[in-house]
């Protein structure tokens, strides 16, 4: 088995395949930033759907068995049912997975259930309109991701939230939320990250995840939430359960770092691969396949990198390793 230098195999791969999005939200694409004027990748930068595949049978033959869809907005992309028709269908692929803001959901989910997925992670902040409108940077109502949310469901897919929690921006009704949506979708509270460098983070933004499960059990009936065991090896997210049968995530990327199991390679919509969120700076995977590197030139190249991987940015986290420039979230996916 592929091995990094921490013992690490290689199990998951993410796939970023647009740097543009629908949406500005403050702490990933902030407008002042990502503005008209914002000169986003022209096509011919970004790895077609041919190039993706190849890689990805590639990094399969080397042990991933999960792919995750990302961007950018995923689903801006342009025929993206097709893509993961090519990408189901290989084998030794266990899970196919999506990322999105869900807000072209209505629209794209049942050709994308059509094409083999299964599942989708839709992102959302608040169901509050002004605080959501806030965060997102363009005033997009909650209601327009829910409706995405419904069309997944209907379309026969399972649905994980993912919600970003900001002190002082979002971190108000966090337990009215849950009520709310964990009959339509799992919820994960994720810690504020130092992602990217335009995000303003500090660690005073960020509510540890205790801090959010305590504000969850505060109901006044005394509700205790129980650790489930993950539900597969390197789950992120730390699952417990209200013993009523519901369940919620904690994602504590900040004040519990999981470096240790991290079995997760990023690739960028420009093809260059990432070993950590956090990166400055990765591997070229587009030239070599645009030069006509064959299949093992491919393998080979993924296992050198693989092989001398020794990145654990959150557990080194501190004044030094944040001062280091990063690569943006919209060129890597979450
Ligand atoms: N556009 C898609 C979406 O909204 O899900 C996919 C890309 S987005 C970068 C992926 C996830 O990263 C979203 O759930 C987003 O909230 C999360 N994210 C972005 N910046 C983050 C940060 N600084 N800390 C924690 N999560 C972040």
């Amino acid at each position: 088995m592929l091995l990094d230098q921490l013992g690490r195999p290689l199990r998951d791969l993410r796939i970023s395949v647009t740097d543009r999005c629908n949406l500005r939200c403050t702490y990933c694409m902030p407008a002042e930033v990502f503005g008209p004027d914002y000169a986003f990748l022209p096509r011919s930068e970004v790895l077609s759907f041919e190039e993706i595949e190849r890689l990805s049978r590639a990094f399969v033959s080397l042990g991933v068995r999960k792919l995750r869809i990302t961007g950018g907005e995923p689903t801006l992309r342009r025929d993206l049912p097709e893509l993961i028709g090519r990408l189901t269908a290989i084998p030794g692929v266990e899970d196919v997975a999506l990322t999105t803001n869900g807000l072209l959901l209505p629209r794209l989910s049942r050709d994308l259930a059509a094409a083999g997925l299964r599942r989708v992670t839709v992102s959302l902040d608040s169901l509050d309109p002004e605080v959501f409108g806030r965060m997102n940077g363009l005033g997009v109502s909650p209601e327009k991701v829910l409706d995405g949310i419904d069309a997944a469901l209907q379309a026969g897919m399972r649905v994980k939230l993912n919600t970003v929690v900001q002190r002082g921006v979002n971190d108000t009704g966090l337990r009215e939320f849950w009520l709310a949506l964990r009959d339509r979708a799992v919820v994960r509270f994720i810690e504020f990250m130092d992602v990217g460098n335009h995000n303003g983070w500090n660690l005073d933004s960020v509510v540890p995840s205790r801090e959010v499960l305590a504000r969850l059990s505060a109901d006044g009936q005394g509700t205790e939430f129980r650790p489930l065991d993950p539900a597969h090896p390197g789950e992120v997210a730390a699952r417990y359960t209200d013993g009523a049968g519901h369940e919620v995530g904690m994602i504590s990327s900040v004040t519990a770092p999981f470096c240790g199991d991290c079995t997760r390679a990023r690739v960028s919509a420009v093809g260059v691969l990432y070993t950590c969120l956090f990166s400055g700076a990765g591997t070229d995977l587009r030239a070599p396949l645009r030069a006509g590197a064959t299949d093992d030139d491919l393998r080979t190249l993924l296992t050198r990198v693989w092989s001398g991987r020794r990145d654990r940015y959150s557990e080194e986290r501190g004044e030094a390793t944040r001062a280091r420039p990063k690569v943006e979230m919209s060129h890597i996916g979450g």
